[in-house]
């Protein structure tokens, strides 16, 4: 008979991995207490990151930590609330990115990274989403000289040891690809390899369409907990008990919480981050996904429209949105593109689900035969969910995996 195995969360990571164990033949129930990528998921900047070889560090030089501190930075804002609450995990990330430690964990992030096209690959054929992709990359832009000039030496190192590609363009490069670009904007570095998905939650809901065709089943439901009972699981749902034989964690940034009523205490902290659609004035359009780097946030021309994305904001998981940081990041972006009028009556927000040595969490529970997890995939879960479904079915299986999974067990907290 089908081993029956039940995922937790129906976000780009739960239904990867429930999409591949139902494609080796387990009988698979996905849940979630929304429809399958409206969290997190949904609201991303959705870009399928190749060249995202190196996490992003907690920042170490006075300098910056100093600039960081009267909170109007565009790219990082923290409440104070927030900050006590996730006072311990927060300091392990800063002792993380000292150059020492972020030397070892940079290769280790990126073996995963360079799983993410063949990861996609398949399963947007299967799911018929190649009309949501675009692959030609995306434009890191720049204002000033020195900032780009450090940023491709930065690529060419990604480049020779990770493969990355890219171009550098000068400002006639740029406004050939991005006429519409301000003359603030000096030159670019243009990720190549990368894909870009115009509806990031369409692109969940595709898979997931995938994995009931497959057979696979969706129930919506908010989940309660789970026990084990002798070798068999029960996931408590509020009206309902499934059995099961493996049951895996896949619950985004409300996991490590949700992990505590099984004694385990995982060091989980969010990066909130928000979202508005705008449209274009009149004969304005933008062709690539565009990131204002030295500023730091993000312009996507998507479906509902020019889709801005924020950077990090420090805050508990749970407390009410500040749009100050999104109307901060839409007054630069207002000088250099046209952007229109919004399109939507308030911001979305999501929280990056994050662990303090920012590599996520993939593989089995250490005191809990049968129980897996997958989550903190932090900054890139839209990039690496069907990378981690891959590696967490042949873990499930005891078969071999494509790259060593060491790095990313559970047992390291
Ligand atoms: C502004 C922003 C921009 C980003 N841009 C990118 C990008 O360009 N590329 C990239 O790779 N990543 C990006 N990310 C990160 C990426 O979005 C996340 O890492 C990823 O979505 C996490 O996926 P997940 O499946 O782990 O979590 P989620 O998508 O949040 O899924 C978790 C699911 O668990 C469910 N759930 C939780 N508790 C319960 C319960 N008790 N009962 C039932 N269901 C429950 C939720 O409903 C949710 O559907 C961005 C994030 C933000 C905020």
């Amino acid at each position: 008979m089908a081993r029956q195995t039940v995922v937790l969360g129906a976000g780009m990571v739960g239904v990867s991995i429930a999409w591949h164990l139902q494609k080796r033949g387990h009988s698979v129930t996905l849940v979630d207490r929304r429809q399958p990528g409206r969290e997190t998921s949904f609201g991303n900047a959705g870009i399928i990151q190749r060249e995202a070889v190196r996490p992003y560090p907690f920042p170490r030089d006075m300098k910056t930590i100093l600039s960081v501190l009267p909170n109007k930075r565009v790219d990082i804002r923290y409440r104070p609330a927030g900050m006590v609450n996730a006072a311990s995990p927060l300091f392990s990330y800063w002792h993380n990115s000292s150059a020492r430690r972020y030397q070892k964990i940079v290769p280790e992030y990126a073996s995963l990274i360079q799983l993410c096209l063949e990861g996609h690959g398949p399963m947007i054929e299967a799911a018929g989403a190649n009309h949501l992709v675009q692959r030609k990359g995306w434009l890191e832009i720049y204002r000033t000289p020195k900032k780009l000039s450090k940023r491709v030496k930065e690529a060419e190192e990604a480049r020779d040891l990770y493969g990355v590609q890219f171009a550098v363009l000068d400002r006639a490069a740029l406004s050939e690809k991005e006429p519409d670009i301000g003359s603030d904007i000096i030159g670019a570095i243009h990720w190549l390899d990368p894909w870009t998905v115009a509806d990031p939650g369409g692109l969940v809901e595709a898979y997931a369409n995938s994995f009931t065709q497959q057979g696979g089943r969706i129930l919506q439901a908010d989940i309660k907990g789970v026990k084990q009972d002798k070798e068999r699981w029960q996931v408590e749902m509020a009206t309902d008990t499934l059995e099961a034989d493996e049951v895996v964690v896949a619950l985004g940034p409300w996991s490590g919480d949700w992990m505590k009523s099984l004694g385990y205490h995982f060091p989980t902290f969010v990066k909130r981050g928000y979202h508005m659609h705008y449209a274009t004035q009149p004969d304005a359009k933008l062709h690539y996904w565009v990131m204002d780097a030295e500023v730091g946030y993000l312009l996507a021309p998507m479906n509902a429209g020019v889709r801005l994305t924020t950077g990090a904001e420090l805050d508990r998981l749970d407390s009410p949105s500040h749009e100050q940081q999104l109307g901060a990041a839409e007054s630069v972006a207002r000088t250099i593109f046209p952007l229109g009028e919004r399109r939507d009556p308030s911001a979305w927000k999501g929280a990056r689900p994050c662990l303090p040595d920012m590599k996520p969490v993939i593989g089995p529970a250490p005191r809990h035969p049968g129980l897996w997890l997958a989550f903190g995939h932090g900054h890139q879960g839209f990039t690496l969910g069907p990378a981690t479904g891959q590696l967490l079915a042949d873990m499930i299986e005891g078969k071999p995996t494509a790259i060593d999974m060491a790095p990313f067990r559970a047992d390291r907290f």
